[in-house]
């Protein structure tokens, strides 16, 4: 029978690089935030899991799958802090978008770079709902491959005006000011510690890298009506803030079963019960409750956000055709042909 099935979009680094460029990244992270909402609104319509993680003494690798009834997504993604020191990023990251009603892989990307997005996207509508509605200024601590992101993402969709920095590699920081300097709407001022930078912020941003039960906040770096927004703790001994932070504070998150595991969260007892972001965004809890509150996004990263993003560059890498159109599946003229497809010559 011919019946020939379409050819699968792919997205290299330099075709996504290419359609960030084309869109431009605030508008961008305007459209994925919105994909981001409606997905979290009609999240019961998810079949969700925790995902599955392979864990070393020095990373982990991670499979994060998630369908509604039409597509299903996947995204291959690892965290290694030393992974810098070797030349090669902390996370890694491709993904696919599938067609559930035939199993057809649509997209297959990388997301790395889409990774980076995603976070800070996934971040600022958290903060949509937790964050006081005057804050202007923020601390960014740890300054690598996810800070500039989390920066514009702030800025543009939250109106974060000033932003602290602090890295322990200088260098880091540096890069974070060079890369930024063309956003008019971004002022970036380093800070000498995590202390100094958080003192004059109404949010705090963690992205930290390190396989260790790290504090990069205490109790004593609160004030009131302080959003954090913690995304370097994900991972089982892996954290960022002191477990008192947490007990003071509405902690919210993107999928219990994840985070209990994954997040700070791994450091309260089973009786800690925190908000999951869906809830809020659905209008089944309440986000920010009082201007004195102390809030918390306590972010591991959710597959949904995933399947948000990668069905917001499917779109748009379709109308600007961007990436190559492979042969991901063999293309079949008789579908029960496979060997057909090898073109061995039969032996004289
Ligand atoms: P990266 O290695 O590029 O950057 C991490 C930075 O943290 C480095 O510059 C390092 O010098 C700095 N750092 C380490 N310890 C510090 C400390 N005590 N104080 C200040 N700075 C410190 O990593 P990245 O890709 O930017 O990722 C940052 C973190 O975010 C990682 O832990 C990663 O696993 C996590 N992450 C979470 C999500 C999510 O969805 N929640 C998504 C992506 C990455």
């Amino acid at each position: 029978m011919k019946n020939r099935i379409g050819l699968t979009r792919f997205l290299d680094c330099d075709a996504m690089a290419g359609l960030v460029r084309q869109v431009g990244i605030l508008p961008l992270m305007q459209q994925m935030l919105v994909a981001m909402r409606e997905d979290y609104v009609r999240w019961p319509e998810f079949e969700k899991s925790a995902r599955l993680a392979v864990h070393s003494p020095v990373g982990v690798i991670e499979l994060m799958p998630i369908a509604d009834q039409n597509q299903f997504s996947f995204k291959y993604v690892n965290g290694h802090p030393g992974n810098p020191a070797l030349g090669m990023p902390t996370v890694m990251a491709f993904g696919a978008l599938a067609d559930v009603a035939t199993g057809f892989p649509v997209l297959l990307s990388e997301m790395t770079i889409l990774t980076g997005i995603r976070t800070a996207v996934a971040s600022a509508l958290a903060a949509t709902v937790l964050a006081r509605k005057d804050a202007r200024t923020m601390a960014m601590i740890g300054n690598g491959a996810q800070a500039e992101f989390q920066i514009l993402a702030f800025a543009e969709l939250i109106g974060i005006q000033q932003f602290y920095l602090f890295d322990t590699d200088p260098a880091a920081t540096e890069k974070t000011i060079q890369n930024l300097r063309g956003f008019p709407a971004v002022e970036c001022i380093p800070a000498m510690s995590a202390a100094e930078a958080m003192s004059r912020a109404d949010i705090i941003t963690t992205a930290t890298a390190d396989k260790t039960r790290a504090v990069i906040i205490r109790e004593s770096d609160l004030r009131p009506g302080i959003h954090i927004n913690g995304i370097g703790g994900d991972c089982p001994g892996k954290t960022e803030l002191a477990a008192g932070v947490l007990e003071g504070a509405r902690v919210v998150v993107q999928y219990e079963p994840q985070t209990r595991v994954e997040g700070d969260m791994q450091q309260l007892s089973a009786e800690f019960r925190p908000v999951e972001l869906w809830e809020i965004l659905a209008g089944r809890a309440e986000g920010r409750q009082s201007a004195d509150e102390v809030t918390i996004f306590d972010s591991v990263g959710f597959s949904i956000e995933d399947f948000s993003a990668l069905r917001t560059v499917w779109k748009l890498a379709s109308i600007h055709d961007s990436g190559h159109t492979i042969e991901l599946i063999p293309q079949l003229d008789d579908q029960k042909n496979l060997f057909g497809r090898l073109g061995i010559s039969p032996p004289l």
